[in-house]
């Protein structure tokens, strides 16, 4: 992990065009240029100059950001904007003792004793054996939700389901600028995949998927739905049911989703409004960014009201985790692996 002076040429080469104002969900809703890319920049290119000092203030435009890499993708310089956002809030996180503390309250208490309790309702199921192995990384949600889901739509795909027991994949602490703790269970990962000799993980989680896919070139990194489409089964569902879908903004191949969605027997899909918009989850996590968060949430629930969809599918735990916060009752939020566990 580079540190945040070794892209001062990267962030030179932003040429302030503000195209990445079109695309980014928080800009969308603040229209103030320090929450995107190109304010970033500038604070940033301050920073190194030594014109300007990390602040809370700095600290708190860095947070907004949600690393979805929405602007890097329709950036003309193509600029690495997750991992520059990265590098400038580890330096925040060296110079502030209270950001440590957070740190250390989610390791030990939210991904450790939190995730162990939950894990005993976890379901797991025994993979059969087939010509093609894949490791399941299932990090926190795989750890809770067990591979049930999994391991039956995967036997289905002719695919055998090896389930180590992962932790984390550390994007929480990346995220924070806890490089230490996110290098550990980076690490972590490493050893496992080199422990069985299986070059290939499948997750589930988009955020999961993305953080592990920056791992190691060497491994081959898919979601579920890739397996299902590429081994073009036929799902059915045992009773008719109506459907919409949020796309996580960590989520590269939305096609393999729709094209299950679009293909599952008794399965209804609406495309909602905006469905690739930002779900809120920021809200939930920072209690201070409320107010942005709720004004994302409010277009959020009114273009899911307005499919009459009663579930609302997703493939990221923290997006499935603002959206049912959000719910408020009105519909069932599910994660897409464990509905089709279930319903098939
Ligand atoms: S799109 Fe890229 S080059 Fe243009 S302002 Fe944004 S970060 Fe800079
Ligand atoms: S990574 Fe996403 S939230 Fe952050 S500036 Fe880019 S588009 Fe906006």
């Amino acid at each position: 992990m580079k540190h945040l002076a070794e892209y001062k040429e990267i962030i030179h080469s932003c040429s302030k065009c503000g195209l990445c104002q079109s695309v980014c969900p928080i800009y969308k809703i603040t229209g103030n240029d320090c929450t995107v890319s190109r304010g970033h920049f500038i604070m940033l290119r301050g920073l190194i100059k030594g014109d300007l000092k990390m602040s809370p203030k700095i600290n708190r435009y860095l947070d907004l950001c949600l690393k979805c890499g929405a602007c890097s993708k329709f950036c003309p310089v193509g600029i690495d904007v997750v991992n520059i956002i990265a590098a400038a809030k580890a330096e925040y996180f060296k110079t502030h003792p209270m950001e440590k503390f957070f740190s250390f309250i989610q390791k030990n208490f939210i991904f450790g004793l939190g995730i162990n309790v939950l894990k005993i309702f976890s379901h797991n199921r025994k993979s059969k054996k087939f010509d093609k192995k894949v490791l399941y990384f299932g990090g926190c949600s795989g750890t809770v939700k067990g591979s049930h889901a999994v391991v039956k739509l995967l036997n289905a795909c002719n695919i055998e389901v090896v389930t180590p027991k992962f932790k984390c994949c550390g994007i929480p602490f990346f995220v924070r600028g806890d490089i230490q703790n996110y290098e550990k269970y980076k690490k972590s990962c490493l050893d496992i995949v080199k422990k069985y000799g299986i070059n290939e993980i499948v997750t589930t989680c988009a955020s999961c998927e993305k953080t592990v896919k920056n791992f190691d070139n060497e491994i081959v990194v898919k979601n579920i739905f890739d397996y299902i489409k590429e081994s073009n089964i036929k799902l059915k569902l045992r009773k008719k049911c109506r459907v919409t879908f949020h796309k996580p903004c960590n989520i590269d191949n939305f096609e393999a989703i729709k094209w299950i969605l679009n293909n599952t027997e008794n399965l209804e899909y609406i495309e909602m409004k905006d469905f690739d918009g930002c779900c809120g989850m920021n809200g939930i996590t920072k209690f201070q960014e409320y107010k942005i968060m709720l004004k994302i949430f409010e277009s959020k629930h009114k273009n899911i009201l307005a499919t009459k969809a009663k579930t609302v599918l997703t493939s990221c735990l923290g997006c499935e985790a603002a959206l049912n916060f959000y719910s408020l009752g009105k519909y069932k939020v599910e994660d897409f692996t464990e509905f089709l566990g279930k319903n098939i």
